[in-house]
Order: structure tokens, then sequence, then C-alpha cells
């Protein structure tokens, strides 16, 4: 089993965006179980004061190391072992699917969600084992970014997708972009690609590798400069950028 903690100012916000669909139903198989730190449970002042101001000066309030000490002794008293710390932040590196992966194939991990300007430094050196972002943009919290990652790695786990294979058949599962999916809707009558009504298993096969190709080289040329293509892979894609079909 996965397990989970997170501490953060408003732990609750991550269990809410958690509690549906396959995470929800995969906390409910015991695939998974997690336990939100409230950092005001662990604030040692009258005052439940979690941050302070930051001392090279300019705006806002830095979360003070005190508390995420108490937090993360709380946190590894449930883990019962050592977990790996993951530190959201915009300063971290962005994620990407192969270090989802690399996260997945832990046991423990405990997530802490900054408020405000961020965390104390000190505390960062001496407590995080990695620094992730969910991409360029700064968020108010690391609440909803550590929820991005726990859905990504749960997904990932065995049982929790209804069809294993839907983690195999994605965007970035092998360095390209998912082909267009259409549903097969019985009482629909717009029109699907002809490959597609046609039914024939190769000829699907052919235009999901080729449609895949395709949707990667027009949205994100940098997936496939990295990515090592077949030579069948290859002859498709020329004949796309030769031809237009
Ligand atoms: N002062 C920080 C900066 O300029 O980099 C921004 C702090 S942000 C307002 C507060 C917290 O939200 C951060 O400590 C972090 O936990 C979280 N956060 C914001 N944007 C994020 C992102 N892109 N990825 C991960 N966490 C993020």
């Amino acid at each position: 089993m996965l397990s989970i903690s997170v501490i953060a100012a408003f732990p609750e916000l991550v269990e809410y965006a958690l509690d549906f669909g396959v995470t929800g139903r995969a906390r409910q198989q015991g695939l998974w179980r997690w336990q939100g730190f409230a950092l005001h449970d662990f604030a040692t002042d009258a005052r439940k004061s979690i941050d302070a101001r930051p001392a090279a000066g300019g705006p806002g309030m830095v979360l003070m190391p005190a508390p995420l000490d108490a937090a993360l002794a709380s946190a590894r008293a449930w883990h019962g072992e050592k977990s790996l710390v993951v530190f959201m932040s915009p300063d971290g590196a962005p994620l990407e699917q192969s270090r989802v992966r690399e996260f997945a194939q832990h046991q423990h991990i405990t997530f802490v969600a900054g408020r405000y300007e961020g965390i104390d430094q000190r505390w960062i050196d001496a407590n995080v084992d990695a620094i992730v972002s969910v991409g360029d943009y700064v968020l108010s919290g690391g609440e909803l970014a550590a929820a991005v990652v726990i859905d990504s790695c749960v997904r990932l786990m065995p049982g929790a997708l209804g069809d294993a294979e839907s983690a195999t058949f994605e965007s970035f599962a092998d360095g390209k972009l998912d082909w267009p999916q259409y549903a097969l809707a019985p009482t629909e009558s717009r029109q699907m690609p002809a490959e597609l009504a046609n039914g024939d298993h190769a000829t699907v096969n052919r235009w999901r590798v080729k449609q895949a190709l395709i949707r990667t080289w027009m949205r994100r040329p940098d997936l496939l400069a990295r990515a090592k293509l077949s030579l069948e892979e290859r002859a498709m894609l020329d004949e796309f950028t030769e031809t237009g079909i």
C-alpha cells in the first residue's frame, strides 16, 4: 500500500481533490492511504502562528521551521519509517511523467505544501529530498500542486485503473502524445475518420500510431526531438510532412 502524508496549511484541500474517480476508488480499495498534517495544529504559540516576516525584507510572510519540524515528526510517526520528503515549489524541477514513475516506486511519501512567500530555506535544506513544480506559474499554495502529483502517482498503481493498458497507451508513455479519441456513441451521427469506421485491426493500429506522431509533431516538437522513432514511424511522419496526409 502507498502511504502519503501531506504537511500543509490546508491539507483538507488535497483530500477533497482526490476523493473522486480513480483516486477515490483506489483509496476505498486500500491501494493507498493518506494523512494530512495541518500546520496550525503544530504552532507553538497561543496565536497558532505558522509564519513570520521574511528576513530579507519584501512583502508577505514565510512559513517558520518549528511548526514544520513538529508536523514532520508526526508524519514520520504515522508512516512508521522515513518517507521521501517532496516540497512543492515553483522553483523546483517541472513535473514530468518519468518523475511520476520514479515517485510511484516509493511506498512512503510526504508532500510539503508552502503558502505565502514559501518555506524557510534552512528547513528545506535540512529535510527535503526533492523539489517539484507543476509548471511555470504561481499558485497561492502547494496543496493543489501536491494533489496533482499524488493523483498522477496513484493512477499508476497496479489495480487503480479499470484497464491497466490505459497507462500504457497515453500521452508521454512512450515519448509521444496520445492519438485523438472518438466515442463509439450509438446515436452519434457526426462522422469519424474512415480508418476507425472500417474497424480493421491493422488499419486502426496504423492510424493510432500515425495520429499520435502527427499530434506530437504539431503540438510538442520538443518531445519528438527526444523520442526514439522506429523506421516505420519515421516513414509515417515523413509521409505526413511531405503530403499533409
Ligand atoms: N515566493 C514564491 C516564488 O516566487 O517562487 C511563491 C510562493 S507561492 C505564492 C506559495 C506556495 O505555493 C509555494 O511555497 C508552493 O508550495 C506553492 N506553489 C506555487 N506555485 C507552485 C508551482 N508552480 N508548483 C508547485 N508548487 C507551487
